[in-house]
């Protein structure tokens, strides 16, 4: 039986970039991979566009401060292979990219599928293999080392060998994709210990029922912002507000977009009675500025409220906004009462939603928490139960924000993964 330098559980984008850095480095590789088609999340990524990094950054340190409880851990091997060194990586290798609004990279083709065919170029063109439709389900220790994995197990009973294994498995998020926690048990079985995963940049459930009647709306460049509601909170302490400037997509019981993404990554589940989400349609203007700008839309003395105010928002939204308000669309927009007026305008500024809920791990773009941090060496990614067993990419308790970060994370470790092993 061959036995490989290095096996990678897993074709996503971790596995992958592991796999093309040790080949190209000249270990033998190993890539079993269960779906029909190696980086089938990577191929959703940004959209189907593949927001791989984000270069906006002031130091190393600030950039790993955005992965919250990992930026001590992330600190090192961020400056060894972060964002810079990854673009390097890519466009050595003939990929053109080009940076967006808010720092985020995508390939200049638009195109997911050219960074995963650049991945699996340099596989085969170094020898290295990839077996598809091969799912593990076993990892066995060394009855000589109980220190060292020595093989994996198929369903079949298929054994591999290698003096090397890297699980980049991903989390639990869009179980479709392939990613289904398969690794939590065994790692759990090896001793090591897993931070309970949870979803993370969910779409939120929102309470109110008239968010059905705003399905398929979306707005560009909102303030949006995450409230405790201090009439419900008993101690009326005042509690933080944090907010997001972006898009809003309007699902038929939820929110979702970039900026609200951002955002659940703070919606404690234990106390949702007391969260808001507030709305600000107009973020560049102050309230005495939009009551200026409306003054305009309720002068037209020849249109009806509703009509007047679609000069500015969608039809659909002034439908549903004016009944919430209780507010006549069919009067004529010069006869709109003061009280009316200030309502609109204070709802246009301070549009609030209850949360009741975030979506789980079938629409959740990432995982929260896995393997422990404190189990795994930051140097190289290698286990510290383990001689020979390496983690990369989702399967570690590390979750960033929207934005090319957690591509990040999986071609920063799996590609370090490489390095501390067969670089000279
Ligand atoms: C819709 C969507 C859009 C996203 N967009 C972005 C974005 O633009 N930018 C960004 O930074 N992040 C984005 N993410 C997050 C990003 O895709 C993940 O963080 C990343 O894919 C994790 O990479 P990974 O290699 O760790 O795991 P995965 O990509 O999950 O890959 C793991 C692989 O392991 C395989 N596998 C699992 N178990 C086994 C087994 N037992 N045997 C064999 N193979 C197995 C799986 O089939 C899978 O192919 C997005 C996520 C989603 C869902």
């Amino acid at each position: 039986m061959k036995i490989y330098d290095l096996l990678i559980i897993g074709a996503g984008p971790a596995g992958l970039i592991a796999g093309a850095r040790a080949s190209e480095l000249g270990a033998s590789v190993l890539i079993l991979e269960k779906n029909k088609q190696a980086g089938t999340k990577l191929l959703m990524t940004g959209g189907g566009r593949c927001n791989l990094t984000n270069l906006d950054f002031s130091s190393i340190r600030d950039l790993a401060f955005r992965y919250q409880t990992a930026t001590n851990f992330l600190l090192s091997p961020l400056t060894r292979f972060g964002p810079k060194e990854l673009c390097n990586f890519f466009e050595e290798a003939g990929l053109k990219l080009k940076e967006e609004a808010k720092g985020r990279v995508f390939p200049e083709s638009n195109k997911a599928r050219s960074v995963l065919d650049l991945l699996l170029k340099k596989i085969k063109n170094n020898s290295g293999e990839i077996l598809l439709e091969t799912e593990v389900k076993k990892i066995v220790i060394s009855s000589d080392n109980s220190e060292k994995i020595e093989k994996v197990e198929l369903e079949d009973g298929r054994l591999f060998k290698a003096k090397n294994f890297l699980i980049a498995t991903g989390g639990k998020s869009y179980p479709l994709s392939g990613s289904s926690g398969d690794a939590y048990p065994w790692l759990k079985k090896l001793g090591h210990t897993i931070i309970e995963p949870k979803p993370g940049l969910a779409p939120i459930k929102i309470s109110e029922n008239f968010i059905k009647d705003l399905e398929g709306l979306s707005f560009s460049n909102l303030k949006i912002s995450l409230k405790n509601n201090k009439e419900n909170n008993k101690d009326g302490k005042e509690v933080k507000t944090y907010s997001e400037l972006g898009d809003i997509i309007f699902g038929a019981d939820n929110i979702s977009g970039p900026a609200v993404l951002n955002l659940s990554r703070l919606i404690d589940l234990k106390n949702l009675k007391n969260i808001l989400i507030e709305i600000d349609f107009f973020p560049d203007l102050n309230l005495e500025e939009l009551n200026k700008k409306l003054q305009n839309i309720f002068h037209s003395a020849n249109k009806n409220l509703r009509n007047a105010l679609t000069e500015i928002l969608p039809p659909r939204f002034v439908e549903v906004f004016l009944s919430n308000l209780k507010i006549n669309p069919d009067q004529k927009a010069n006869s709109v009462s003061r009280e009316e007026k200030e309502l609109i305008s204070r709802n246009l500024k301070y549009f609030k939603l209850k949360v009741s809920g975030l979506y789980g791990f079938d629409k959740a773009m990432i995982t929260r928490g896995g393997l422990s941090l404190k189990e795994v060496s930051s140097k190289n990614f290698k286990s510290k139960l383990f001689d020979n067993l390496y983690l990369a990419g989702e399967v570690l308790d590390i979750d960033g924000p929207t934005g090319g970060y957690n591509l990040q994370v999986s071609w920063t470790s799996g590609y370090l993964v490489a390095d501390d092993l067969f670089l000279k």
